[in-house]
């Protein structure tokens, strides 16, 4: 049985003088929690993660991460510095940055790559625009976005993967996806990382993203093939955070 994990997107938002307080209520209202958790700051941030969380079993990690592993590339990320700050994971390829910064499917292979090879869990964000979802595209699409991935891995590592199904329509727009439309995305998938490697198939996290808020967490998180959530705007209020980490429970 795969145990459900919950991703707070903080994207670029937080500010030094409040996180603690933030972080340190997930912390304790998760303290008995079944759910995995997880926090995804800005980098300047990491330090505080690792200031508060460390020894706690809520994880942190960042939301990019550079294909390159050092050197002259500036305002870039590289992997082992991420290590540096005991991140767990980093989300790669989030509809914000495919479009924001032209991040084609081939430069987050290349940076689920660059995570794995530190040790880090990438976090792939796949999802279809609503032209491409009217348009009847949205498996398509989704598997060209896995695919650029597992072409660049080895099977044994498809295991090593989160996936988190982000219907760009759905984000931060308060337009959810509806448990039976996301359940059919997240079970092609599945069977998509299957062709892959079948065993790590099995064990692999498929978070739901898109508007998750704590009236519509468990329907959704209750469907077969959607292990958790990956949070945008809910994961900045300790309340709402939380009562979706229950809602996993
Ligand atoms: C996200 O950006 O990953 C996200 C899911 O945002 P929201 O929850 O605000 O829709």
């Amino acid at each position: 049985m795969r145990r459900k994990l919950v991703i707070g997107n903080w994207k670029m938002n937080g500010r030094r003088s409040d996180n603690p307080a933030l972080l340190s209520s997930i912390v304790h209202g998760t303290e008995r929690a079944r759910a995995e958790c997880v926090v995804c700051v800005p980098a300047p941030y990491l330090a505080q993660c690792e200031a508060v969380l460390a020894g706690t079993s809520v994880g942190w990690g960042a939301q990019d991460v550079s294909t390159h592993e050092l050197g002259a590339y500036t305002g870039e990320l590289a992997a082992c510095m991420l290590v540096e700050f005991g991140c767990s994971h980093v989300i790669i390829g989030h509809s914000e940055r495919r479009a924001n910064h032209c991040e084609s499917n081939e430069a987050v292979g290349m940076k689920a790559v660059a995570a794995l090879k530190a040790g880090i869990t990438p976090v792939l964000c796949v999802g279809e625009r609503l032209e491409e979802r009217r348009a009847g595209r949205t498996a398509a699409v989704v598997s060209a976005q896995l695919e650029a991935v597992l072409r660049l891995i080895d099977p044994s590592d498809v295991a090593k993967l989160v996936l988190a199904y982000e219907p760009v329509w759905a984000i931060g727009s308060g337009q959810t996806a509806t448990p039976e439309m996301a359940q059919e995305v997240h079970a092609h998938l599945r069977a998509h990382l299957a062709q892959k490697h079948a065993e790590g198939a099995a064990t692999v996290r498929i978070l739901y993203g898109g508007s998750m808020k704590p009236g519509n967490a468990k329907e959704l998180m209750a469907m077969p093939d959607i292990d958790g959530g990956l949070i945008g705007g809910a994961a900045l209020i300790a309340a709402d955070f939380l009562a979706i980490i229950h809602a996993a429970n």
